[in-house]
């Protein structure tokens, strides 16, 4: 170990290639960390490629880039059209027919430090026959239609919703291009096809655009998508192809006109050969049906999509193609590979939004000088790997809990071959309720129990130390649990209500 340590020269430049979603968060965030820095920031883009743009639903960690951001969170739902989300209703995945919630937030609350599924357990085993979702203060807001920010000064109950949005993904790549701009960001339009490499340390030194233009870096992040031009095109880091553990690899997406009052919830619904998503904006809904191609064609696909679809269609429904897995090396001598370009597991727990930010925190917390030390480049993507596999497992969950034997899709699914670590899981879970996050794994209890009740796996035993409370006063302290639960969803404005008050958005042309 060098003791005698000499920093390297700072970054002077940053080179972001790609203007989706990815690339102007990525925007956004540095130029609010950098601004006191004499660090430039220049984003690339190419209106030639369309960007994904079907982002649109997203987990509570959003709110925390934002603030980061210093944006208003009513500010931001009127210019991206967005609602709340308490979470999502899953529909056929255990059994066609059958459905469940996964909220965001807790279920019920934890008795004498005990977790509180494990009374829910027991309380099974006495006769109740009260699902685990009407313990959750999110899911009962949902199914009413209900919702309210919780403030601090309410000191009730309240306080325990958590919530995430739905929004436009074009509009918010907007909304953050000015913020972006607003601070410093020079932004050209130009489509990138020469990356100069310097063969003596394969870091980039230039990109080049087809006009003939060339930008010098430091530093570059790779924000193309799943083209990946600089981080696999140029450098060829390597992708690790996870088709065996998620099969969906198609998606069909359009956008309808609204035919009923926006919920504060994304609806994934389970079909032979996939699921299909629907996200409420304030004026139009968002749909998805993302599927394996295995089992179904493209033009199969999309008769099928249309068939279930209530709105008017509002454009063309667009096809998308995508590989789940992520880069080998998401951070590779000079370049960060963040958003699509770094990895993509399909749309399902509406984590893609979530792993940008986090690539986004990780690259801050780990600023290079101009050398990129190699154990730094290590520990991000050692720490982005992480993130891949704890979500990535969490996914799999939902196919492998499944009852369906309907359809070779669903029997691909139910008898996979896990991975060791999601085999671990489930044993510690299904057996006697335990569960522990791993490092700063996303997903927690509430949401595994969610799903594996959900779908028919809940727990079949309890921690033993529950009986240290007698039955009747377990059975009490539960109805107590559903009784403030009620009152505080009763006393909740609509959702709409809510949106309307504060974030009404102005009409968008389509
Ligand atoms: C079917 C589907 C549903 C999804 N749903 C959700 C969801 O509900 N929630 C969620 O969090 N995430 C979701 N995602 C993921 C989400 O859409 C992406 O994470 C997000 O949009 C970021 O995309 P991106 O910016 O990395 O790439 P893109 O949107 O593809 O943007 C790529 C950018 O790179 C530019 N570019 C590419 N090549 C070049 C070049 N050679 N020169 C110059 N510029 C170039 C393009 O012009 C574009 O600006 C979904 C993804 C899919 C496929």
């Amino acid at each position: 170990m060098n003791i005698n340590h000499k920093q390297a020269p700072p970054v002077r430049n940053v080179i972001i290639v790609g203007g989706g979603t990815a690339g102007w968060m990525t925007a956004a965030a540095l130029s609010k960390y950098l601004g006191k820095t004499p660090v430039t920031i220049t984003l690339i883009e190419s209106e030639q490629i369309e960007t994904v743009g079907v982002g649109e639903a997203t987990i509570p960690a959003i709110s925390q880039f934002n603030s980061i951001l210093g944006v208003d969170e009513f500010e931001f739902l009127k210019a991206t059209q967005g609602t709340y989300k308490l979470g999502i209703e899953f529909e056929n995945w255990g059994h066609i027919g059958e459905s469940y919630f996964h909220p965001f937030g807790v279920h019920g609350f934890d008795l004498e430090g005990i977790d509180f599924h494990h009374f829910w357990t027991r309380h099974k085993e006495l006769g109740s026959t009260e699902p685990l979702q009407n313990y959750s203060l999110n899911t009962r807001a949902a199914h009413m239609g209900k919702f309210i920010r919780p403030e601090k000064q309410h000191g009730s109950v309240i306080n325990r919703l958590k919530y995430a949005f739905h929004f436009d993904a074009l509009l918010y790549a907007k909304f953050l291009r000015r913020y972006s701009e607003a601070r410093g960001v020079t932004r050209h339009e130009g489509l990138v096809d020469k990356v100069d490499v310097r063969p003596e340390s394969g870091f980039i030194n230039k990109i080049g655009l087809k006009d003939g233009r060339e930008y010098a870096g430091d530093l570059f992040i790779d924000c193309t998508g799943f083209r990946g031009v600089l981080i696999e095109g140029a450098l060829k880091s390597g992708y690790e192809n996870w088709h065996k553990y998620l099969p969906v690899d198609r998606a069909v997406a359009v956008t309808t006109a609204r035919t009923d009052t926006p919920a504060p919830f994304t609806r994934a619904t389970a079909y032979d050969a996939g699921w299909q998503w629907k996200i409420p904006l304030q004026y139009r809904d968002g749909n998805g049906y993302v599927y394996c191609h295995d089992y179904l064609s493209e033009d199969q696909a999309e008769v099928d999509f249309r068939a279930r679809l209530t709105g008017e269609l509002l454009k063309e429904p667009k096809h998308l193609r995508f590989t789940t897995g992520r880069r080998k090396k998401l951070w590779n001598k000079n370049c960060v590979a963040i958003g699509l370009s770094g990895g993509f597991m399909e749309p399902l727990e509406s984590t893609s939004i979530h792993m940008i930010q986090s690539g986004i925190s990780k690259l801050i917390a780990l600023f290079p000088s101009r050398d990129m030390p190699q154990t730094e480049q290590d520990e991000y993507n050692r720490l982005l790997h992480d993130d891949f596999s704890h979500i990535r497992d969490f996914l799999v969950l939902h196919y492998v809990a499944t009852r369906r034997d309907d359809s070779p899709l669903w029997n691909y699914v139910r008898n996979l071959k896990l991975p060791d670590s999601l085999a671990y899981k489930m044993e510690l879970l299904a057996g006697n309720g335990r569960f522990f996050k791993y490092d700063a794994e996303l997903f927690d209890v509430t949401s595994w129990l969610a799903v594996a009740a959900g779908q028919g796996f809940a727990p079949k035993g309890y921690n033993p130390l529950v009986k240290g409370l007698s039955d009747s006063n377990i059975s009490q302290s539960l109805a107590n649990m559903r009784d403030v639960i009620e009152k505080a969803v009763t006393a909740m404005p609509p959702h709409i209500d809510f949106v309307n008050r504060f974030c009404k958005a102005g009409p968008v042309h389509v």
